[in-house]
């Protein structure tokens, strides 16, 4: 997929990193607070950050890259316009990148219901009920402590990061029926992706 961007909040010279699919492990395992904030640290900020712009998605976590540290990185504002009929060439606009370390959620309010996706379970989408509303503590890559009260498609993608640092994927959160089904497609795509290797 070509990437065509002309924005200076693009991570320039940044790295792709391999994208983790379910069922694996990591994606299982509670991530570990982040207790270094050095040029490492920044360094893999911005290349989670080329990963999501790269999918191309609005949210990643560590653990979706194999890293059990509490981050992650998303963009729910930026535009992307597909320039071919096979989606291979986008353009993306717009950004606004946003680094939450450490985060944790307080003061949820209400309900919503939106048709979520997720990089590490391709090709699968489906409601999942939400708080309509979180406040969001968080660190950013220097350490600094910030809160944010959100709504609508961030405090949504937000719960749905966080979760992925407590080992939750989004289909365990649908009715057992709907995961099991889900669960054995997924099951079934690693067994015949292997098979092609
Ligand atoms: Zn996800």
């Amino acid at each position: 997929m070509k990437l065509i961007v002309d924005d200076p909040n693009f991570p320039h010279g940044a790295k792709e990193l391999d994208i983790v699919v379910y069922p694996n492990p990591i994606l299982k395992k509670v991530a570990e607070p982040v207790e270094v904030f050095d040029e490492e640290l920044k360094e893999l900020c911005q290349n989670m950050l080329y990963t999501m712009y790269k999918a191309p998605g609005i949210g990643l976590a560590a653990p979706q890259i194999g890293i059990g540290k509490r981050i992650f990185v998303m963009d729910v504002d930026y535009d992307r316009e597909f320039l071919d009929e096979d989606g291979n060439e986008v353009k993306i606009s717009n950004l606004n990148p946003r680094i939450f370390i450490n985060p944790q959620l307080k003061n949820h309010e209400g309900k919503t219901t939106y048709q979520e996706g997720c990089l590490s379970v391709p090709n699968i989408f489906d409601d999942v009920e939400r708080y309509k509303t979180v406040d969001v503590e968080y660190q950013d890559v220097n350490g600094n402590k910030h809160t944010i009260s959100t709504d609508d498609l961030l405090s949504i993608c937000i719960q749905h990061e966080n979760d992925h640092l407590d080992g939750i994927v989004f289909i365990e959160k649908l009715s057992h029926l709907k995961f099991n089904f889900y669960r054995q497609k997924l099951v079934k795509e690693k067994t015949r992706r292997g098979a092609l290797k």
